[in-house]
């Protein structure tokens, strides 16, 4: 199947097969999820894409990936 690469600004997305519609891929897993992740790294918004199962959801719609999660769950604690 033809397969075509787009670059977007969290990297290089491949979609193979007739759909041509860039498709999000989790930056874990590498399924298509369709979340982004709300934390910041370094002072910006770290927008990776996350699948449903790869996504740490901490409250209504903020969605986290793995290393944000663990920046939040720290700040978390440190308020506590
Ligand atoms: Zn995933
Ligand atoms: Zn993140």
């Amino acid at each position: 199947m033809p397969c075509r690469t787009y670059k977007t600004d969290v990297g290089v997305a491949m979609v193979c097969g007739p759909t041509l519609r860039p498709t999000i891929h989790c930056y874990e897993c590498g399924k298509p999820g369709q979340f982004l992740c709300d934390g910041l790294r370094e002072g910006k918004p770290c927008d990776r894409p996350i699948c449903y199962q790869c996504r740490a959801n901490r409250g209504k719609e903020l969605d986290y990936c793995a290393d944000c999660v663990k920046v939040f769950d720290e700040g978390m604690k440190v308020g506590q």
